[in-house]
């Protein structure tokens, strides 16, 4: 009725000009719904939409010749690459291929080991295995390629030794080939100069201590197809701001971010079902992480003196809480812990100071001694017994050991 009412006072004229405007477009809009074309639509030809690249598939669509109507959409197939001979380079030991469709797309080549050692991979070498580097040179590229001399085939470079670049201060990044699989234990551990690693969507292995002590490093992405992040994997990368973790990886290992001091948040991908002793152990400025459904267990350590974490959920299914999980968590705040946990470690909350209160569930059956060593009386703790005489059998004689927090009791109805 607004509108009607705005129009009236307009002139006639203006009234006549939108009434002609708005006919047309009711006109404009049916006429996309006229009534069946004299025509059966032909087989049509199919029209590339998109067109597709070495990697990448394109898409087509089959159109009516006479008015385009679309009969059916499809996929083209990735072209692959279209690599010609082994070319030289000004490298006397480098050679290279370039793709046709596109001259970025290259694969090089090394022969002889003046970058390099190599040992086979395989009792026939099938492939090699980078066993190690120098160190000479700030950035370094491994190539996709090797063969021990000219006389040799070349074959593909599909591992990084274990300790292959072991203590490399020099190097500040590292190229990885595409066709790469496996990063073996301890490969670039002390590696203290590495900023930069781009690790292929190949790779699926991360051997433990693989970045141990990379204190440059500042970001890194876990391919998908890796689903382990070994014990000691970021162990002390006190410059790692970033990372990123792929649905698939099931599995986080002991000390695996232990001191990364510069860590703000981190994505726990759904489908980790442990989180180990001692993860994120001294994460300093972690401020925000997700423990997703499915995880079983906090490890011992496993947030100890993450002092900046404000809010945790403990999701259910988590039946336990390790010992000093959170000790010396001083910024958390809000902890929410579900109905589900069974056991609470020793000094698991130990010195949460900033926390105001915490409800224990009902179905922990077990709590540690001095687990909650060093709450104040501003703080409170609800128990889900009536009275201390109540106290299921393993909840430790000793659990408020230190302890100065307000204890409030469930009486059936509410905490008091
Ligand atoms: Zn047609
Ligand atoms: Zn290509």
């Amino acid at each position: 009725m607004k509108h009607t009412g705005k129009v009236s006072k307009i002139p006639v004229i203006g009234f006549a000009i939108i009434a002609a405007i708005a006919l047309s477009a009711v006109l404009l809009l049916t006429g996309c719904e006229e009534p069946e074309s004299a025509h059966v639509h032909d087989e049509g030809t199919w029209v590339t939409t998109l067109p597709p690249t070495c990697t990448e598939t394109g898409k087509k669509e089959l159109r009516c010749t006479v008015d385009q109507f679309v009969l059916d959409t499809g996929t083209i197939a990735a072209l692959g690459h279209d690599y010609g001979n082994w070319t030289a380079t000004l490298d006397s030991d480098i050679s290279k291929k370039i793709c046709s469709r596109d001259q970025t797309h290259q694969l090089t080549g090394l022969t002889g080991t003046t970058r390099f050692t190599f040992e086979p991979i395989g009792e026939t070498a099938t492939a090699y295995s980078v066993k190690s580097g120098t160190s000479t040179t700030d950035a370094i590229a491994i190539p996709d390629y090797y063969r021990p001399d000219a006389q040799s085939d070349y074959l593909l470079i599909m591992e990084i030794s274990e300790w292959a670049f072991n203590g490399s201060l020099d190097i500040t990044s590292i190229t990885i080939p595409a066709g790469l699989t496996k990063i073996g234990n301890s490969a670039f551990n002390n590696c203290t100069s590495l900023t930069s690693i781009t690790i292929p969507d190949s790779v699926t292995s991360i051997g433990s201590s693989a970045f141990y002590n990379c204190t440059s490093l500042t970001s890194i992405t876990i391919p998908a197809g890796v689903t382990k992040i070994g014990d000691y994997t970021f162990n002390n990368c006190t410059s790692l701001t970033d990372i990123t973790i792929h649905a698939g990886v099931t599995e986080i290992g002991q000390f695996a971010f232990y001191y990364c001091t510069s860590l703000t948040s981190i994505d726990i991908p759904e489908g980790v079902e442990t989180i180990s002793n001692y993860t994120f152990y001294y994460c300093t400025s972690l401020a925000a992480i997700t423990i997703p459904a499915g995880i079983t267990s906090i490890g011992n350590h496993a947030f100890q003196n993450c002092a900046v974490l404000i809010s945790i959920t403990i999701p259910e299914g988590v039946e336990t809480i390790g010992e000093n999980a959170f000790e010396d968590c001083t910024g958390l705040t809000s902890i929410n812990i579900l109905e589900g946990v069974e056991t609470i470690g020793t000094f698991a909350f130990w010195n949460c100071t900033s926390l105001t209160s915490i409800t224990i569930p009902a179905s922990v059956t077990s709590m540690g001694v001095r687990a909650f060593s060093g709450w104040t009386t501003s703080q409170t703790i609800n128990v889900p017994f009536a009275n201390d005489n109540a106290k299921p059998e393993e909840w430790d004689t000793y659990w408020k050991l230190g302890c100065n927090a307000v204890i409030k009791y469930w009486n059936g109805s509410a905490y008091e």
